[in-house]
């Protein structure tokens, strides 16, 4: 399945046309748009399942060679077959435009969008490049910029010069919660070059160059890690100065986990429900109790504030970097599930989606 799946109306036939004719050039003249950036910018036509309406444009580096690394979740790996162009990035196809197409089009959705974000890639040319591009967005677009930054290929000071060059936040995709899950899946067990303690030193060290809340860390649940693994992981990149923006596992077709499940409804939802607290110093990893599986049994707070939490919905909303509220500007529809089988909502819960969402916290299959 693709990022087609995610829209309501969208002409098929004439987004194959226009992929078609979509230029193919390498960063920094050059970046891939995400399906759904694509569409908020008209490049290509559809209408968003629900109205769901983006507010960050997520830009990805491009190189003929494509990605160095090897993550074996992920849909750009080296050693998935076919061309970097053609593949697809959490869940959706990232087609690729020029940067000057991309900066004006980005202008003349002032009104929507609130945010944008470079995520650079494993190759030798994203550093430098990051520097051209990111320069280029702080001085001639109206909002914040942000980085998802590769730590492998970064020094320290290149985090203060993402800072000089005008980024507003940074983020550091972990992603697993573990240093044994990170080593199987992104380091040694792929013959990868990424390092658990690399990237630590990166958030480490961007949260003393950007500040307290200005950093991300992004998690996916559902890589064989426990509940309480990820809970203790989360509480880790509060209490340094981050929070954790999640993604719910999914399997990206022809990567070497595309057999792997999802993780249960349920665990997602307790995991959603204990970021909010810990996130939002509401309260911590040691006061929650657990079963002897490492699911979550209590979240440590009183009963009425996880029902206050549940109500409002927006622990179960997408969480990223923020825009104009601390509700995240980078709502990435429907890019860790189907619309069927929402995981991150990229919009407001209604009250049908409350009553799903309490119904699969009590789920413990
Ligand atoms: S949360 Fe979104 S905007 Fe922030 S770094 Fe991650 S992808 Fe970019």
């Amino acid at each position: 399945m693709n990022g087609i799946a995610a829209v309501e109306n969208l002409n098929y036939e004439n987004y194959e046309n226009e992929k078609n004719n979509i230029y193919y050039g390498n960063s920094p003249e050059y970046l891939k748009v995400s399906l759904a950036a694509a569409m908020t910018m008209d490049f290509v036509p559809g209408i968003f399942y629900r109205n769901a309406c983006l507010h960050c444009i997520n830009v990805l580096l491009t190189y003929d060679e494509g990605c160095r690394a090897n993550c074996a979740y992920c849909g750009l790996q080296k050693s998935r077959e076919g061309e970097y162009n053609d593949k697809s990035f959490i869940r959706v196809d990232w087609p690729v435009f020029k940067t000057g197409d991309i900066i004006e089009s980005t202008l003349k959705k002032h009104n929507i969008v609130y945010r944008i974000c470079i995520s650079m890639i494993t190759h030798e040319k994203a550093k430098d490049d990051t520097f051209t591009i990111l320069k280029r967005f702080t001085n001639e677009l109206h909002c914040p910029v942000s980085i998802l930054m590769t730590p492998t290929i970064l020094k320290h000071d290149d985090i203060n010069r993402f800072k000089e060059y005008g980024a507003d936040m940074v983020t550091v995709a972990l992603d697993a919660a573990t240093p044994e899950l990170f080593d199987k899946f992104r380091g040694r067990g792929v013959g990868g070059p990424h390092r658990w303690e690399k990237y630590n030193d990166i958030l480490d060290y961007s949260v003393s160059v950007f500040g307290k809340n200005k950093v991300g860390c992004h998690l996916v649940v559902g890589l064989g890690e426990t509940e309480r693994d990820m809970i203790f992981r989360m509480q880790s990149v509060r209490d340094r100065g981050a929070r954790s923006h999640l993604f719910s596992f999914y399997q990206e077709k022809g990567s070497k986990l595309e057999n792997h499940p999802q993780c249960p409804a349920g665990q997602y939802r307790r995991i959603q429900t204990a970021r909010h607290i810990i996130d939002y110093d509401m309260g911590r990893a040691e006061d929650m109790k657990f079963g002897n599986d490492g699911r979550v049994v209590d979240f440590g707070i009183p009963f009425k504030n996880v029902a206050e939490i549940i109500e409002r919905g927006t622990a179960f909303q997408t969480t990223g970097c923020p825009g104009k509220t601390e509700i995240s500007a980078c709502n990435r529809p429907f890019g860790d599930s189907s619309p069927k089988n929402i995981r991150s909502f990229p919009f407001e819960l209604n009250a049908g989606d409350i009553n799903r969402v309490r119904k699969e916290l009590l789920e413990y299959d």
